[in-house]
């Protein structure tokens, strides 16, 4: 890929930062007893977005104490609203269930805090050109439809699938292990001549 000009998906400012993603499709069958639930590549998407608009998701990604903040006020409401009944309403089975939806919150509420931390730990850890690259294929994600007809949209950076731990993505995707091989070895056929290029212009590790 040679290093030409795009418009930025976001503020349609000129850049260079140029991204391929892979559509991946998951389709559900709604069955009577179980869903049914198939996998498939979809689309292969070129697309960019400028340093400015990945700076400013960087910025917003990383400060978790406005969401720590949210997430504290609602939980405190409803905790407090639990307890109130619990004290007002003098019916056992009701007061149980009081007890029950408070244990729930509290529960919910540390996962939640948890998840935060480690979101902003990641995006702290991370080396900083491998995190503007995985943070700007989630903005790009949010930019893009998440659904077409019946089926569920992801994307994910064609580097990672050429040159990263598939296992790994499978988990983070939750898409099949198989299907992502296919897919890397359907991106890899024909593409090899583009190699030293793509290594060039990618700074994933
Ligand atoms: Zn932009």
């Amino acid at each position: 890929m040679e290093n030409k000009i795009s418009n930025c998906k976001k503020c349609g400012a000129p850049t260079e930062n140029q991204f391929e993603l892979v559509t991946l499709k998951t389709m559900v069958d709604r069955g009577f007893r179980k869903n049914k639930y198939y996998q498939a590549m979809g689309d292969i998407i070129h697309t960019a977005i400028c340093d400015d608009c990945i700076d400013e998701f960087i910025a917003k990604s990383s400060n978790s104490s406005k969401q720590i903040l949210k997430l504290s006020l609602l939980s405190l409401i409803v905790f407090i609203g639990c307890i109130v009944l619990f004290l007002v309403v003098p019916i056992t089975a009701f007061r149980v269930f009081c007890a029950i939806i408070a244990g729930i919150t509290v529960l919910a509420f540390l996962q939640e805090f948890n998840n935060i931390k480690k979101q902003a730990k990641e995006i702290n850890n991370k080396n900083e050109k491998e995190n503007r690259n995985t943070l700007a294929v989630k903005l790009l994600s949010k930019l893009l439809p998440d659904r077409h007809n019946d089926a569920e949209l992801a994307y994910v950076d064609a580097y990672l699938i050429k040159k990263g731990d598939l296992n790994i993505l499978a988990k983070e995707y939750g898409f099949s292990y198989k299907k992502l091989v296919q897919i890397k070895n359907f991106l890899k056929e024909g593409k090899d001549n583009q190699q030293l290029d793509d290594d060039a212009n990618h700074q994933v590790k």
